[in-house]
């Protein structure tokens, strides 16, 4: 995630709805919780366990054995683990990943195809038309999302869940928000944020929220500024592998039965060669961008910039949308442009250069690309818990599968997802089997 420089303000938009929401101080007073008027816990809610779902962004699948991440490794062999690594979906960017590992859906369909995006039928209904991670006025307008989030889905269904960052979860989606949310500060102290989940799960049990999601940044930083093999990143790795430790023991004294499941989003790879400029191939005169997305205003633009940019590189791959290969499950969503550009290796894309004097560097780390052709886009997935069988290993599955099976043991009925909970069922000590909800 780019750290969008947030500073700790009460939170001023999407107070449009019938969710009222409010900000006070957290178990830090630097950290302003925000407040949905939400009932307690349902009956049946209360019976369920807790899940504390945690982000290492850009936490590579190999890290934890390359750098002898230990807390997490152990984490593992109490629990389940993916040695090899989990699929994220492409493209592998950050805000696409986490949004579908909350919805079960991959990028083309919980909307967001990428970091920054256009939607060109938005533009002609007159409503806002670009998307991008650091522009808080679309992170926060839930018309940009698709699907039913897990703390949406935890809200629907009367549980309580508590957001400390999550991309989606400051805007209203399927008719909710979780009781529990802050506005993303990646200032905000990372100790202290353990210190807030702990917080949340001493509420009384009326109050107290079942899902909790959890954020952390630095391993994505110092990947792309350092390289995935620089000791800086090795220091990250070990950094957040502290912060691990502390949360496991802390939930481990809250007595409750939680279960611990992290993950990240993408892996990371070191970049090769300069920036890819698609301009310098074709002219792009017609066209709207975003990135290395290209959106064509006519047909005649999109077929003359597809044929033109077909053979203009080894280093990418262009299509036209519709035959986006369908292992991708990008060729169906307008906001994917077209023609798609997929680079072929680890090489930097854009439609155009920067502005005259403004710099122009690679960075030496980079994600976004094909997972299923280059193995270090792969992502992490460590899980233990009450509802976990201990010390199983997982071949790399989907992270779209994550959202059935998270559901499954909060007992709560899951919306409609690309997901299946077949995939993960054997980590499960009921094997996927019981109804769920009535957990004690
Ligand atoms: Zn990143």
């Amino acid at each position: 995630m780019v750290a969008a420089n947030c500073l700790v303000v009460p939170f001023a938009s999407g107070q449009d709805s019938a969710n009222a929401v409010e900000s006070r101080p957290g178990v830090v007073p630097a950290i302003q919780i925000l407040h949905t008027d939400h009932g307690p816990n349902s009956p049946q809610a209360l019976k369920a366990h807790y899940v504390v779902l945690v982000s290492l962004d850009g936490f590579r699948w190999d890290y934890a054995k390359k750098y002898g991440a230990t807390h997490l490794l152990a984490l593992g062999k109490s629990g389940v683990w993916a040695p090899e690594g989990m699929y994220p979906s492409f493209p592998s960017l950050t805000f696409p990943n986490h949004y579908a590992i909350a919805t079960g859906l991959y990028p083309e369909h919980n909307g967001l195809v990428a970091n920054s995006f256009l939607d060109l039928q938005r533009e002609s209904e007159g409503k806002p038309d670009k998307y991008s991670i650091g522009d808080a006025k679309a992170v926060t307008d839930g018309s940009w999302y698709s699907g039913v989030p897990l703390w949406s889905l935890a809200e629907k269904q009367g549980m309580r869940s508590a957001c400390l960052f999550w991309p989606g979860s400051e805007a209203e989606i399927a008719g909710e928000r979780p009781s529990e949310y802050l506005k993303f500060d990646d200032k905000v102290d990372e100790s202290a944020r353990i210190a807030q989940v702990v917080a949340w799960l001493k509420e009384p049990a009326n109050s107290r929220p079942h899902l909790i999601t959890l954020y952390y940044s630095d391993v994505d930083h110092a990947g792309h500024e350092f390289g995935p093999d620089a000791t800086e990143t090795r220091a990250a790795v070990m950094k957040v592998d502290t912060l691990v430790g502390k949360l496991r023991a802390a939930l481990k004294a809250t007595k409750l039965p939680v279960d611990l499941v992290i993950v990240s989003d993408h892996g990371m790879v070191k970049i090769d060669g300069p920036w890819i400029t698609l301009d310098t191939f074709a002219d792009l005169d017609g066209f709207e961008t975003a990135g290395a997305l290209l959106y064509g205003k006519n047909e005649e633009d999109r077929a003359r910039v597809y044929n033109k940019l077909k053979h203009a590189s080894e280093k990418f791959e262009v299509y036209r949308r519709k035959d986006v290969p369908a292992g991708l499950h990008y060729n169906e969503n307008e906001r994917e442009g077209d023609p798609v550009i997929v680079a072929t290796g680890p090489y930097a894309i854009r439609a155009h250069g920067p502005a005259a004097g403004k710099p122009d560097s690679v960075p030496v780390g980079q994600h976004g690309f094909d997972p299923a052709k280059m193995p270090e886009m792969k992502a992490s997935f460590f899980a233990m818990g009450p509802d976990i069988v201990v010390g199983k290993k997982v071949a790399p599955f989907g992270n779209v599968n994550l959202y059935p099976w998270i559901a499954h043991m909060l007992g709560l009925d899951a919306a409609k997802s690309d997901g299946s909970l077949n995939i993960l069922a054997g980590t499960l000590r009921d094997n996927g089997e019981s109804d769920g909800g009535s957990k004690e």
